[in-house]
């Protein structure tokens, strides 16, 4: 295989996020970015499985960073994550691989933080909301956040949301969005509920496993 097989300049992204993976150390993709990100970035709907620490993060941050256009201020994309843990670092990777664009504005909206905080970020302007499904249901009960705009949907950590229950507010989030947005789903594993979840609200998703390496 040659080097530029796996580069990530035989991907159709800007040439600032080009550079930007470049300055990071991200030279060459990793599979479940590989086998992602050509069909993501056509557009298409998503079931990613890959093992944890296999870059799904940049997988689907990439994604959701070409269909966004940093001078319309809206909620253009939005990341349900299970924990705030995994919020805050879901919010640095997207911060790391955006900052070669013009000033994106991330808001992490996750439950044990005071609504109010929140709510003055969501009303000063955001382009990306990365949260947990809990929380991100109060703010839309709220009328705090609108979502009209909203162009990419991401369920990251797919399997663990649903082992803490939040089945029913994920199809409620999802619901409240745009029907033409896409829909990626990632997890490290693939429970019989992802599919019942996925046949709620994503059209025709493809399938991608990257088997872990034995
Ligand atoms: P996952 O979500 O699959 O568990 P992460 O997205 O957290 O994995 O990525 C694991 C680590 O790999 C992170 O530190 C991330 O910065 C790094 N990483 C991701 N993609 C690449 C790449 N193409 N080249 C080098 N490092 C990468
Ligand atoms: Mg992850």
């Amino acid at each position: 295989m040659t080097d530029s097989a796996l580069g990530f300049g035989t991907l159709p992204l800007a040439p600032q996020t080009l550079a930007n993976l470049t300055q990071l150390g991200y030279t060459q993709m990793t599979p479940i970015q590989a086998a992602s990100l050509p069909v993501a970035l056509l557009g298409k709907d998503l079931i990613a499985q890959a093992k944890t620490g296999s870059g799904k993060t940049a997988a689907f941050t990439l994604a959701l960073l070409a269909n966004l256009n940093a001078r319309r201020f809206a909620v253009q994309a939005m990341v349900l994550c299970p924990t705030r843990e995994l919020a805050d670092q879901v919010t640095t990777e997207i911060r790391r691989l955006a900052r070669a664009e013009e000033n994106v504005k991330v808001v992490t909206l996750c439950g044990g933080v005071a609504l109010r905080g929140q709510t003055a970020s969501l009303e000063h302007g955001a382009h990306i909301v990365v949260g947990t499904p809990g929380r991100i249901m109060d703010h839309l009960e709220r009328g705090n956040l609108e979502l009209s705009a909203l162009n990419t949907l991401v369920l990251d950590e797919a399997d663990r949301m649903l082992d803490m229950g939040f089945f029913e507010d994920i199809v409620t989030v999802a619901r409240q969005c745009p029907v033409t947005r896409q829909t990626l789903l990632f997890s490290a594993t693939y429970p019989e509920g992802i599919a019942k979840l996925s046949a709620q609200f994503m059209k025709a998703p493809q399938q991608i496993t990257v088997q872990a390496q034995h």
